[in-house]
């Protein structure tokens, strides 16, 4: 390479870089450039390896301008640089911009389900009467769930067609939260008043008022000279309390195997108000069962029934939330239809 094609070399490759650094969008472009004007390949290196083929003058000419051009083209390549970095970080800022003049996006608050809510109302009315909280297991044995109830052994709820038998032989999925009352005597002497709320299971076809799952609220009161009076005082309190103060109450009576005598505890209609129509028919809505515990029960869990009486009770919480809501089907309950749930609010 001659000192005039060298020299000339570099003033195209000044001409070229130039052009090429002005048009890069992006520090990667720049970088290509970069490796293409200055790189070991470059046609600026080709010069600056053939300056010792060069006479001592040459060599002094051609050298200061490749230097001058370098240190033009190092200055273009960092002022580019620091551009497309400020860019980015502008680009990154609009982005991110926030409008606090925008008003905020408010997250939905949850309610709580219907009958969480009923739930909770109920077992708040005896926890106010002294009562406690108990739970007992969602799968029990015959025992538990039948025999210690003094439900006879040819009883149709024992069948398969009535209940939910697992793979464990003789263990069914409880039908009853009354199941609870004989673990709760089981684990204390009297006194003893507990309520249990919980699931239940039975085999049934899903329709506007039976349910495979539901739920209950047993009660169960035990002690000395516990007397029918007291059942009766106790519920009117809690009917009253829970469906207004000038509902009407009665007690019906009625038959459950675990008690003696039993009976069912009704309310004048919400509807109505006990005249009679179509979703009470006399007047009346039967919100629960209940009796006096049958002697048979507390002898099951070693209780001295000469001493001891008492009363149990059992309510159905879909069937007083389906009242107290005017609610049509059972079954909305367990859809999770958020248009549905969300018309309940929160409990206080
Ligand atoms: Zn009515």
């Amino acid at each position: 390479m001659d000192p005039q094609e060298a020299l000339r070399t570099l003033e195209e490759e000044l001409e070229r870089a130039l052009g090429l650094i002005a048009q890069v969008r992006t520090l990667d472009e720049l970088e290509s450039v970069q490796v293409s004007v200055l790189g070991k390949k470059s046609r600026y290196t080709q010069v600056q390896r053939s300056l010792g083929q060069l006479s001592e003058q040459a060599r002094k000419d051609v050298g200061r301008r490749a230097n001058e051009i370098r240190s033009r083209l190092d200055a273009a390549f960092e002022e580019r640089r620091s551009g497309l970095v400020k860019e980015a970080e502008r680009a990154l800022i609009a982005a991110d911009r926030v409008d606090v003049t925008l008003p905020g996006r408010r997250g939905r608050a949850g309610s709580l389900h219907p009958l969480t809510i009923v739930e909770y109302e109920i077992v708040d009315a005896f926890i106010a009467m002294g009562y406690r909280v108990v739970e007992g297991p969602e799968i029990e044995t015959d025992w538990y769930n039948f025999t210690a109830l003094n439900i006879p052994p040819d009883h149709p709820a024992r069948t398969m067609k009535d209940s939910l038998y697992v793979d464990i032989p003789g263990m069914l999925l409880r039908t009853e939260t009354s199941a609870v009352q004989i673990h709760a005597m089981e684990s204390q002497q009297p006194p003893v008043y507990v309520v249990a709320p919980g699931r239940v299971f039975r085999r049934e076809t899903p329709d506007a008022t039976h349910s495979p799952v539901f739920h209950q609220i047993e009660g169960l009161a035990v002690d000395e000279g516990i007397t029918f009076s007291d059942l009766k005082g106790t519920l009117e309190a809690f009917a009253r309390g829970m469906f207004g103060e000038e509902q009407r109450v009665r007690l019906v009576p009625s038959y459950f195997p675990f008690v003696e005598p039993g009976a069912e505890i009704d309310v004048s209609c919400f509807r109505c108000g006990g005249s009679g129509c179509g979703l009470c028919g006399n007047g009346w809505i039967e919100i629960l069962g209940a009796g006096m515990v049958h002697p048979a029960v507390l002898e099951n869990v070693g209780y001295d029934a000469e001493r001891y009486t008492g009363f149990a009770f059992g309510l159905g919480i879909e069937r007083v939330a389906m009242l107290r809501y005017d609610i049509p089907d059972i079954r909305l309950f367990y859809e999770g239809e958020v248009r549905f749930l969300s018309q309940f609010g929160r409990a206080t």
